[in-house]
């Protein structure tokens, strides 16, 4: 992995997690104003009312997952501890050029 290639994945991740988070927020969104909106004791009420905890509670963890998923899908740690090189962690990996935890040198140039 080059300085470049790092710099270019932790920008993907960011440009593709600021999606998975508008998806969730719309998702919860609409789950609320739906509630709000449907009218009382009708079908729609108790679907909205009951969408949302599993919507709110139960996609925050799926999303945590899959975020923690996808630092690894992209190559976002130490190919040599396997530490995160995300966000500050990230910047101090292209800035110093070596794993934050293990030190190693992490770019082959
Ligand atoms: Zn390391």
């Amino acid at each position: 992995m080059t300085r470049d290639d790092l710099q270019r994945r932790i920008a993907d991740y960011r440009k593709e997690g600021r999606w998975n988070a508008l998806v969730f927020f719309t998702l919860l969104f609409g789950v609320l104003v739906g509630d709000a909106v449907a009218p009382q004791d009708s079908l729609a009420a108790r679907i909205f009312s009951h969408t949302f905890y599993p919507v709110g509670f139960g996609l925050f963890p799926v999303m945590i997952v899959y975020s923690l998923l996808r630092i690894w899908m992209k190559g976002l740690v130490c190919s040599h501890c396997g530490a995160r090189l995300m966000g500050e962690l990230g910047e101090k990996a292209i800035s110093t050029g070596r794993c934050w935890k293990c030190e190693s040198k992490i770019f082959e140039e």
